[in-house]
């Protein structure tokens, strides 16, 4: 892995979140994405090497919807980016790591991703991403 991408923050109202950390960062969001797949609406928001992903479910059946009615809002993910994500979970397979899905998946912000269990890293929900070039 190479370094942390971006944390994601779960939100209940993106719109009232964007206006929130605007105020906290003292900038903008540089992307607004929905992602169907995910059934999700983000907004990233870029700290120096790192980014900032704030996720509210657009489905009651979103992943981002059954976090927030289990653990309320707050950090929902961290990202590591990989060079390569076909081998990086194929070694953490072989590490004894329980994937969510099978192949990379297009996620937000032009990136290849994949989730790792989280009850294999101590609670941490993990994400690998690769960027599509
Ligand atoms: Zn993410």
């Amino acid at each position: 892995m190479l370094k942390i991408e971006h944390l994601g923050i779960a939100v209940k109202n993106l719109e009232a979140s964007n206006a929130l950390f605007t105020k906290l960062f003292g900038k903008a969001p540089y992307k607004l994405e929905k992602v169907e797949s995910e059934n999700v609406s983000t907004s990233f928001f870029m700290m120096g090497e790192s980014k900032i992903e704030l996720l509210e479910a657009t489905e009651p059946n979103s992943p981002i919807a059954k976090f927030i009615e289990k653990k309320g809002e707050g950090i929902h993910h961290i990202a590591f980016e990989v060079a390569d994500i076909h081998s990086e979970m194929k070694r953490l397979q072989n590490e004894g790591f329980k994937l969510l899905s099978e192949q990379p998946k297009k996620g937000a912000d032009n990136k290849l991703i994949c989730f790792l269990h989280p009850k294999d890293s101590n609670g941490v929900l993990i994400e690998l991403c690769q960027e599509i070039k």
